[in-house]
């Protein structure tokens, strides 16, 4: 049996994969920690859910382990590996990873992304990190305001490099890079291998990377049981409610079950539907705000959400540990995301089940999965519903719909950085201003200079002539 001690890793970073439970290397593990601990770069081909976090987190804290000190001045900590991911989930999750396989070491680790506060980031920074993860955007703003800068990193990752292009980070990620000594280390990951990631890669790495793939290019996990259901478009909703009802343990409702769909507002729509059918539902979209997003995906974990509702932008790289199955409600429309979606459930060995409904409209699109996967899908007809349940959701389902674009993921960015919380909202400038000690005023104030002048004047003066009345002002 192959085991982590064989990498030549140092004690503290074995003893915290010993903590995680992490028992032998993953393939793509057992691949790329020699080259990276070599100082090699690598062109990695692996979804989420294979361990390639590990797989290039674990080396990277080893060979910066030379520079860990627990100095408190913040130029003692300068960011020496940087990790740059597409989405805030993502970063989240990888940092916390690193942060747990750092835990025995000096080395200081964090995160930064979009759509929060970035006070308390830009401080954190200011302290020092060795180990960045960051979203693109979020970085550039932090470089900018000089929160930090990027002349000592020695290793720089790419992950899920594919979505980074999809998203159109390439300009972000090109105005990263030039702020980074090229003689650094450079990792990139990427769940598909497009010709656009074959060209960054030639940009982006030194020449003659290590390329390593784990699962054949762009191929489905073999762990996972793929079932596609032939539905007519207006049995959908009926059909996905039935599927969650039945086909959980023993022929119970399903507990942890991702439900992906192509359009935000069949997002939000189709989790009010479950709601109200009794189904523990929430959605994870672009234009839910981070703090929304994240208390989604706590109550999914927690297990008091049953079904999260995505679309593709929110959910990338979200790491939710033996997720039994997803269902694709909606057929993709672009067959990597297929790849994506899918890779979400029969994770790190486990088993795993992914069912798609496909009416007769989506031909194409399930041609092009097929032809992507090099599979080719048994359809099978869904058995007929009752009319209750027809008639219960038929009106829930139309509307235009709308893909969730990056654009719109931004667009969402922004407005997170635009949110005010309601404590500071509605400011009233007396009652809210705190009380002040008035100073005893030597000149005279401004009203009473109007007065004189307006008032007490003209009447002292109507007096004299007589008792004229003057008009007060008010
Ligand atoms: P990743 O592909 O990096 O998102 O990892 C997927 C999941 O597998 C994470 O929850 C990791 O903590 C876990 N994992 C990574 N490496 C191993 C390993 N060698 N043994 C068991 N679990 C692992």
């Amino acid at each position: 049996m192959s085991s982590f001690s064989q990498f030549n890793l140092d004690p503290r970073i074995l003893s915290a994969i010993e903590r995680m439970g992490y028992q032998e290397p993953t393939p793509i593990q057992m691949e790329a920690i020699p080259v990276v601990m070599n100082g090699g770069d690598v062109m990695g081909a692996a979804q989420t859910g294979t361990g390639k976090t590990a797989s290039f987190g674990l080396p990277l804290i080893s060979r910066i382990l030379h520079h860990a000190n627990t100095s408190m001045s913040p130029a003692r900590h300068p960011v020496r590996a940087l990790i740059l991911t597409p989405t805030r989930e993502l970063a989240d999750q990888v940092s916390k990873n690193l942060t747990a396989y750092a835990a025995d070491t000096p080395l200081r680790s964090g995160v930064v992304y979009g759509g929060v506060d970035i006070r308390p980031q830009s401080d954190m920074l200011r302290r020092g990190v060795e180990i960045l993860t960051a979203t693109p955007g979020r970085l550039l703003d932090h470089l900018e305001q000089r929160a930090t800068n990027l002349s000592q990193v020695e290793i720089v990752v790419l992950d899920e490099a594919d979505r980074m292009l999809d998203m159109g980070f390439l300009p972000d990620i090109s105005r990263i890079l030039k702020l980074i000594p090229a003689n650094r280390q450079s990792l990139m990951f990427s769940a598909t291998f497009s010709e656009d990631i074959t060209k960054l890669a030639k940009n982006f790495l030194r020449p003659n990377p290590t390329v390593i793939e784990v699962a054949r290019q762009n191929q489905t996990a073999e762990t996972v049981t793929q079932e596609v259901l032939q539905v007519l478009d207006r049995e959908k909703t009926d059909v996905l409610i039935d599927i969650l009802k039945t086909r959980g343990e023993n022929n119970q409702p399903m507990q942890q079950v991702i439900v992906f769909v192509n359009a935000k507002v069949t997002c939000r729509r189709l989790a009010r539907t479950l709601e109200r059918v009794g189904i523990n539902a929430d959605a994870i979209h672009g234009d839910k705000t981070q703090e929304e997003r994240q208390t989604a995906l706590d109550g999914f974990k927690a297990g008091t959400i049953h079904v999260l509702v995505a679309t593709d932008v929110a959910a990338r790289g979200l790491d939710i540990k033996e997720l039994p199955c997803v269902i694709n409600y909606d057929v993709p429309f672009c067959a990597e995301d297929y790849v994506h979606r899918i890779g979400r459930t029969g994770r790190a060995g486990a088993h795993g089940l992914a069912v798609m409904l496909a009416t007769s409209e989506d031909d194409k699109l399930i041609d092009a999965i097929e032809k992507l996967t090099k599979q080719s899908f048994t359809q099978v007809p869904t058995r007929p519903l009752s009319r209750r349940a027809r008639s219960e959701m038929r009106h829930e389902r139309e509307s235009m719909e709308r893909p969730d674009t990056p654009e719109d993921e931004r667009a969402a960015r922004d407005r997170a950085r635009a949110y005010v919380p309601p404590s500071q909202r509605h400011r009233d400038p007396i009652f809210d201003t705190p009380y002040r000690e008035r100073q005893p005023q030597r000149t005279k104030p401004e009203e009473l200079h109007v007065f004189e002048r307006e008032v007490r004047k003209p009447r002292q003066l109507a007096a004299l002539l007589g008792g004229m009345r003057i008009p007060l002002k008010d």
